[in-house]
């Protein structure tokens, strides 16, 4: 049995990132990777410009009691003439600041009347200038690339007036579920059958790390049909992930399916609860990746081990998502042979941050899921108590 951390660096070391780059327009690109460094072409703010609705004027103007005559008004958009010494400009946020003006006066310090305005209260020199370049300077990098872009990023993009980014190439993924048991949602179900929850997961976790689940198929518990599947999800996919059949019961065929296929299994088995059955291999260049069946041991699988995996192949740059420690609340002493992952809730007590761990932590209890924020990490063969602070995996960052 393979080391946690040892089994989670293989697997994300199992295939190389891609190569090759599209140009994909601003207004699609939230969930792609950059295959470039992006240099901004501009400076941002790109000129002078009020960050208020005011009056510019010249800070050494100013005179308590004296009002200043209004020059021009100059809305947003507008090109305002040089100010005059001694005069003041009539402007609003966004608006550009006028050559030689250098503070701008708000509105609510203000009287205006007459063409004049009167500055109730003494300015500071430059205030409520947003200046040219005080953010980004012109010829900076930006981007990485493999940066995810994402609402921010694309905001950053456009407000250099980039209209395409270069990106890498969507990741396809494969999908295959095993299990002479399961049915799909919507068809009738017998007694002796369940739903499968395993594929529409999949997929889902799939779409939220910003690859496509490019096929799914369901395999009864046959080698032929398994081979088959596997095939054509080879075929299609750059990365194909099952699910199922990959334990030691009499009808888990899927590693003798692999190795029927020409696949050298490159680990099996983590010592990790939920999971431990996690096999890899590689089959005509390609990582196919096997999860256990039950759904729980599959997402924290998916999370934990797959997910650098699929950051490495899209290319992204961060492949590890942060580990933070917090206190572990637990009414018994938690120990076990593996390295255990609870499913747990986070709540912030005082100056901690406390992990709450649901009440029924079986690799069966598929509720524990939508419940959790994340997974606390108990170490093997340790004893973990109350008020001990312990790695905590927050799955809003592990699943994206
Ligand atoms: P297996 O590894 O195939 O023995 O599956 C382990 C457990 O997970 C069994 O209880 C299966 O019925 C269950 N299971 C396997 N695949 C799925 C699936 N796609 N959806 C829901 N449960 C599953
Ligand atoms: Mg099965």
């Amino acid at each position: 049995m393979l080391d946690f951390d040892l089994a989670q660096k293989r697997l994300s070391e199992a295939a190389p990132a891609p190569t090759g780059s599209e140009t994909c327009p601003l207004d699609q690109a939230a969930g792609r990777v950059l295959a470039q460094a992006v240099t901004a072409l501009l400076d941002s703010p790109p000129a002078h410009n009020s960050a208020m609705d005011g009056y510019a004027i010249r800070a050494a103007d100013y005179a308590a009691g004296k009002p200043l005559p209004i020059q021009q008004r100059c809305y947003a958009g507008d090109v305002p003439a040089p100010l005059v010494p001694g005069q003041a400009t009539r402007l609003f946020t966004g608006s550009l600041l006028p050559e030689g003006a250098d503070t701008i006066v708000i509105q609510e310090n203000c009287r205006e009347a007459d063409g004049q305005v009167e500055i109730l209260q003494a300015p500071q020199k430059g205030q409520h200038v947003r200046w040219q370049g005080e953010d980004i300077a012109r010829g900076t990098e930006i981007l990485a690339a493999g940066t995810l872009l994402d609402a921010a990023r694309v905001a950053l993009l456009a407000s250099q007036g980039m209209p395409e980014v270069a990106v890498l190439p969507r990741l396809k993924v494969g999908i295959l579920t095993t299990g002479d048991e399961l049915v799909a949602p919507g068809q009738p179900r017998a007694a002796q059958q369940i739903y499968n929850s395993n594929g529409p997961m999949l997929a889902a976790l799939v779409r939220g790390l910003q690859a496509e689940p490019a096929r799914v198929l369901h395999a009864a518990d046959e080698p032929q049909a398994l081979r088959a599947a596997f095939e054509s999800l080879l075929a299609d996919c750059d990365l194909v992930l099952s699910v199922g059949g990959v334990s030691v019961g009499e009808r888990d065929l899927v590693k003798p399916t692999l190795e029927a296929l020409g696949g050298e299994l490159a680990l099996w088995k983590v010592r990790m609860k939920p999971g431990k059955p996690v096999a890899l291999a590689h089959i005509g260049g390609k990582p196919v990746v096997c999860l256990p069946g039950n759904p729980v041991s599959a997402y924290a699988v998916f999370a934990l081990l797959v997910s650098p995996l699929v950051r490495r192949m899209q290319g992204r740059s961060e492949l590890f998502p942060p580990v933070r420690k917090a206190v572990l609340r637990t009414e018994t002493v938690r120990q076990d042979s593996r390295e255990e992952f609870l499913r747990v809730q986070c709540r912030a007590a005082g100056e901690t941050t406390e992990l709450i761990a649901y009440r029924h932590q079986g690799s069966g209890a598929i509720g524990s899921l939508s419940w959790a924020h994340g997974l606390a990490r108990i170490p093997a063969d340790t004893p973990v108590a109350d008020g001990t602070p312990v790695d905590y995996y927050d799955l809003a960052h592990w699943l994206s």
